[in-house]
């Protein structure tokens, strides 16, 4: 890959990178598109990052199902599909590590201790096997994207870092590879996130500003479903992740909550005059 990589960019040419854990859907695939778009090779790295994952989370048992990736993969035009295995990315275990620190902490990262140092490290890596000119991020793992940028402006990485809006199901539940996990009736049931951020948008729309009303209004959204178990609801500064009493500006809300014993997260941004 590394060798690949190098032949491209000593002929002037640019890489696009999508880096996933696989299980692909039109989420991943809306990001291979944009990259198709925008670079000469299209490079997808499918790896499930053991680093990301929390003792009691669901590494084992994430969906893996690479000749089905490879197939999605071809269809949208990925030149390359780098799926590495755990022993060539962590050969002798996780010694040098990356820590974006302070915004890793927040939220998702106080709630999934060293998950954001996971993803910051594997993705570290994989910028400097792929060597991209522009790698291409999710807004539904928000925070991630927010980080990842943090991570390359710090360390003055030369690499660009585009950020593409969440793709969603009809009804608007955020696409995740963890959906496969739901079982009909909490499929059903898991709407409720994106319309609890709907009806905070639409609260936002009618002039309140109030972090604390419109956690309330999600919460009451939420509650009508019994499989639904909220574990948070933040809103941020979009920029900083500092929670906000009242919006103001660029402003993030994110919630993450069990589906029955799935765990969801989605997220909205809103700018407040
Ligand atoms: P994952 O395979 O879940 O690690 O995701 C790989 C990339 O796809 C990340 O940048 C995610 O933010 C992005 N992604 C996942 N789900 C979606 C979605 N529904 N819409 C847009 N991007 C997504």
């Amino acid at each position: 890959m590394i060798q690949f990589a190098e032949q491209i960019r000593r002929r002037g040419e640019t890489i696009g990178l999508v880096p996933t854990m696989g299980a692909l859907h039109e989420g991943h695939l809306s990001l291979i598109r944009a990259a198709r778009r925008q670079t000469d090779t299209v490079v997808v790295s499918i790896f499930v990052n053991p680093l990301q994952f929390g003792v009691r989370e669901d590494f084992a048992r994430y969906p893996r199902n690479l000749s089905r990736d490879l197939a999605l993969a071809k269809r949208e035009g990925a030149d390359v599909v780098f799926a590495p295995s755990r022993e060539e990315m962590y050969p002798r275990g996780a010694c040098a590590i990356v820590e974006v620190e302070g915004l890793s902490d927040q939220l998702e990262g106080a709630l999934r201790p060293g998950h954001f140092r996971g993803v910051a490290t594997v993705v570290a890596k994989l910028f400097n096997i792929v060597q991209p000119t522009i790698a291409y991020f999710g807004q539904k793992d928000y925070q991630q994207a927010v980080i990842i940028k943090r991570m390359v402006e710090d360390l003055h990485w030369p690499v660009r870092i585009d950020v593409l809006p969440t793709v969603r199901e009809s009804d608007g539940l955020a696409m995740s590879s963890r959906n496969v996990y739901l079982s009909t009736v909490e499929r059903r049931q898991a709407v409720a996130l994106s319309q609890a951020l709907k009806a905070a948008h639409e609260a936002i729309r009618g002039g309140e500003r109030r972090a604390q009303a419109l956690r309330r209004r999600m919460q009451a959204v939420m509650r009508q479903q019994a499989l639904i178990r909220v574990q948070q609801i933040g809103i941020v500064d979009a920029a900083t992740l500092t929670p906000v009493a009242q919006l103001k500006g660029r402003a993030a809300i994110l919630v993450a909550a069990f589906v029955g014993t799935t765990r969801l997260i989605d997220n909205l941004l809103v700018d407040v005059t």
